[in-house]
């Protein structure tokens, strides 16, 4: 009696199925839908090269046992499979972003078209290079280095004068590795239009600003008392505007500035400072209370550090209702030293967290205006503390009162001594 044939059902079932898991995975890593497919079907080409491929081919082409019948539908399927696989490969060799396929040596496998025109890759010789020597110099050869933890945000593209990439590297299989990297080229250059339209904005209408302020402060309410009240309120508009722009200009020098000065800042007389001047913007209605529980000293940039300090003082003054208590703290921890506000203030809910390092991005408009905010404080001390490669931390209750925390790593944390020389 003839065997049953052992039809290869399972093949399109589980290439269609690791198509749609690739899909989910290539959307679940940031959307890149297409490159998950890809992905998906580059290990299942991968697969059918592989030894194991070869053991499980058999199945597609064994046909001693079943009827010519059979036997000419399984060659139509497995000529359909076929072109079904060189089409996705094709269509990976396609794709926009680059795609790499490493063995568990990091050693090149397989890549892309987009992988020649933006790593720099060429055929046929750089097929079982490793790609971090290949690559060498690079920004990317120094993350991979590093063992690719995390994606690389903003890179510069190995094989283009002036491009600009986002790269991760995604394990699968036994120890492979697939690098994608996305081309941000031109979202950069965007970035770049957006950050100097503002740089310009603000240097232009400095000036203007600074004329008018100067001629409201000529005028003498005195003189005429019924527009007093109007005189009032035109100063206090423009000091505002003016504040604005000045906090516009300093947020562009940040952004465009990758490194800061290695200066010695003197924390105890930062912190006396800081104090100094919440006292002065809350006109004895809290308590506040200085915490030098060590004598550290900082690496860094001594004005940039003032302007996030006291920006995070001001605001536990402008959110603390009158009769709270703020407490500034600077103490040392196992990896570092961290300088914190703590107020018992409104607080802040915990939807709004993420969002509040965000230019005028703001829980209330009104409280924060009436307040004097300009909406732009705590982006100022996310630019500076990661300048300082320092980060900050917010934890609130609403109506109990916030902490903000700046935590800073031990390669900025200077033992106090030798000031004159440092
Ligand atoms: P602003 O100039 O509006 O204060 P910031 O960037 O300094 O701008 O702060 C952003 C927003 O975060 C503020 O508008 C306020 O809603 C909230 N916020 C900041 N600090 C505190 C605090 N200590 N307590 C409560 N809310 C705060």
């Amino acid at each position: 009696m003839t065997q049953p044939a052992r039809l290869p059902w399972k093949w399109p079932a589980a290439l269609a199925g690791g198509l749609l898991a690739g899909a989910a995975l290539g959307w679940l890593i940031g959307g890149q839908v297409a490159a998950g497919v890809a992905v998906v079907a580059i290990i299942e080409i991968v697969f059918l090269l592989s030894p194991f491929g070869h053991q499980a081919r058999p199945m597609l082409t064994t046909s001693a046992a079943i009827s010519p019948l059979q036997h000419d539908r399984f060659m139509t399927r497995s000529r359909r499979l076929a072109s079904n696989l060189r089409d996705l490969r094709n269509a990976a060799s396609q794709l926009p972003d680059a795609v790499v396929l490493l063995d568990r040596q990091q050693q090149i496998r397989w890549f892309n078209h987009a992988a020649e025109s933006l790593l720099g890759l060429q055929r046929p010789q750089d097929r079982g290079a490793l790609l971090q020597q290949r690559l060498a110099g690079s920004a990317l050869s120094e993350w991979l280095r590093n063992g690719a933890q995390e994606p690389l945000n903003d890179a510069g593209a190995p094989g283009q004068a002036d491009g600009h990439i986002n790269v991760s590297l995604l394990p699968f299989g036994d120890h492979e590795q697939l690098l994608l990297a996305r081309d941000i080229s031109h979202l950069s250059r965007l970035e770049q239009v957006r950050r100097d339209f503002v740089a310009n904005v603000s240097h232009e209408l400095r000036t203007p600003l600074t004329v008018i302020h100067g001629y409201l402060e000529l005028l003498d309410p005195d003189d005429v008392p019924e527009l007093a009240p109007v005189l009032g309120e035109m100063r206090a508009q423009s000091k505002r505007m003016g504040q604005i722009v000045e906090d516009l200009l300093t947020l562009s020098r940040l952004e465009t500035q990758h490194e800061v000065a290695d200066e010695r800042v003197l924390m105890a007389g930062l912190l006396a400072t800081v104090r100094k001047e919440a006292e002065a913007l809350s006109q004895g209605r809290h308590k506040i209370i200085l915490e030098q529980a060590c004598d550290a000293d900082l690496l860094g940039s001594p004005k940039d550090l003032h302007s996030a300090l006291s920006n995070l003082v001001s605001n536990a003054v402008r959110y603390t209702p009158s009769g709270g208590t703020i407490t500034i703290r600077w103490q040392r921890t196992a990896d570092g030293a961290v300088y914190s506000v703590s107020d018992t203030g409104f607080g802040i809910p915990a939807n709004h967290l993420a969002r509040l390092t965000e230019r005028f991005y703001r829980i209330s408009s009104s409280r924060s205006r009436d307040s004097g905010g300009t909406g732009l404080g705590l982006s100022i001390v996310k630019h500076v503390l990661q300048l300082h490669q320092a980060h900050l931390q917010i934890a609130s209750e609403p109506g109990a009162g916030s902490t903000f925390s700046c935590h800073f790593g031990a390669a900025r944390v200077l033992a106090p001594g030798k000031r004159d020389t440092d």
